[in-house]
């Protein structure tokens, strides 16, 4: 039986004969059948899977350069589009339709020898924070069945959470990777906004989206960002600017990270975990790692500000879906009748809300009261933290005011729900990369970490740094 802890020890046992891809293939295909009602794979494409094993294996064997990801077993977000294969974004409307052509990140996948092993169930369109959301059904978190994985990209995080898969790519576009990562006790990773292509991801929020990475350790994660960094011809907001991981640069590196005392005091956070972070805070200070307090009094305007301009863009993103030029569809005689009833239909209530509330602060009249006022508080928060950088090489805050929470608790109270985004949606307002990572245990049984920030395109330091604290708590 395999056992998975690392790619680099994965690929040591395939080099050295004690595994194959087609013995790890058909270990997580055996792993996601006794797992299914975790409901995390929508898809899983065994034959597929197991044909590409087999070839690589051929490849490994006969002496051929491998790539990077040589065998890695990758899951989708079923937001990103493999030629070929259905995605559908959690929703109804898109039930049927198949990918015309690979996202950018799926081609470079492919290029560097990975194994696509399926795709993975979501929020509707990405909207969500607990995979309540799906039109195919919630995905549970395989630690305590009761609870949510954490949304939007819920099937990603349990199916690394529960070794279904070795790594999965989801996206993030409010907290998407980073607030089910923590909810399930793993390693999840956003890129600045601009560090991976956004070509053949589905759009929710165009500005702030971001496909992310799901992984056992921070070392993982960071492969997985060389291979899919980059610029890309079809995403002109893809930098030029290939990811390395050479942390041996920052190897003596004095760091000096900076904590808002006013988002680890915020009334919303659980008083354990509160705790545990502040605990952990002090402790780092004896490590030699600087911690800083800064002053942030701008916390309660950025959930506010994020759900204005996504729904914004996502009012304006989700109007391709008109049953005319994309998936399901109502056939009508009168067209506006055909959009109207295809739209009620097929779209779920959550992304219906978006829509509306989306539309409703860019009309006319409000469009000054709300968007102008959003987007001014996003340019607030870009130059407070540009400044927060020239003095501090990270932030660290919560992923999430609560451990996984249980099914329905949060549901039917939408600004409840939001509100739970307030530590994920400031580096997506600002661009900046983010990571959870794992280090805690509730008494509840549930696991939780704490978030580190960095500047934009600063992801080796952010990683970096990110390896330096879980080593200290392993220590501890
Ligand atoms: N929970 C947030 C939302 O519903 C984040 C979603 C995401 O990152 N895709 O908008």
């Amino acid at each position: 039986m395999l056992s998975f802890h690392s790619v680099k020890d994965y690929q040591t046992l395939l080099r050295n004969g004690k595994t194959t891809c087609v013995d790890a293939v058909s270990f997580y295909i055996d792993s996601i059948r006794r797992n299914k009602h975790l409901n995390a794979f929508l898809e899983v494409y065994e034959e597929e899977a197991l044909q590409r094993a087999r070839y690589l294996d051929e490849k490994r064997l006969n002496g051929a350069t491998t790539g990077k990801l040589h065998g890695v077993i990758v899951g989708l977000k079923d937001v990103i589009c493999y030629k070929e294969h259905t995605v559908s974004a959690g929703s109804r409307i898109l039930e049927n339709f198949t990918a015309v052509y690979n996202a950018t990140v799926v081609e470079k996948l492919l290029d560097e020898d990975a194994i696509i092993i399926g795709r993975q169930n979501c929020d509707e369109f990405a909207m969500g924070s607990s995979n309540e959301n799906s039109a195919y059904g919630p995905v549970l978190n395989s630690v305590d069945n009761t609870r949510v994985p954490g949304g939007s990209s819920g099937g990603s995080a349990v199916s690394v959470q529960a070794d279904l898969c070795m790594v999965s790519l989801g996206s993030d576009t409010g907290g998407s990777v980073r607030q089910p990562a923590d909810f399930c006790g793993i390693v999840g990773l956003k890129p600045s906004y601009g560090r991976v292509s956004r070509f053949g991801l589905i759009a929710y929020a165009s500005s702030f989206d971001q496909i992310g990475i799901f992984a056992k350790n921070i070392f993982d994660a960071a492969l997985v960002l060389e291979v899919i960094s980059g610029k890309d011809e079809y995403d002109s907001t893809a930098v030029d600017d290939i990811f390395l991981y050479k942390k041996e640069k920052l190897n003596d590196k004095a760091y000096r990270i900076a904590y808002f005392p006013s988002t680890f005091n915020h009334s919303s956070l659980d008083a354990e975990i509160a705790e545990k972070q502040k605990g952990f805070l002090r402790k780092l200070q004896d490590t030699g790692i600087e911690v800083v307090p800064i002053d942030f009094d701008l916390i309660d305007y950025i959930v506010p500000a994020y759900y204005i301009l996504t729904t914004a863009e996502a009012s304006s993103n989700l109007s391709r879906y008109d049953g005319i030029k994309y998936g399901a569809s109502n056939r009508e005689k009168e067209i506006e009748l055909q959009i109207n009833s295809t739209r009620s239909n097929y779209f779920g209530k959550e992304v219906k809300r978006r829509i509306m509330l989306g539309t409703f602060v860019l009309s006319e009249g409000y469009y000054d009261a709300y968007v102008s006022q959003a987007q001014k508080v996003r340019s607030i928060l870009l130059n407070k933290v540009n400044k927060i950088f020239k003095e501090v090489d990270a932030i660290i805050s919560s992923v999430s005011p609560t451990t996984a929470f249980t099914f329905g608790e949060k549901s039917n109270d939408p600004i409840e729900m939001f509100l739970a985004d307030i530590y994920t949606v400031f580096a997506n307002l600002v661009g900046i990369p983010g990571i959870s990572v794992p280090l805690f245990k509730h008494s509840n049984g549930m696991p939780f970490g704490l978030q580190l920030m960095a500047s934009h395109l600063n992801e080796l330091t952010l990683l970096a740094l990110a390896e330096k604290i879980s080593a200290i708590n392993e220590r501890l």
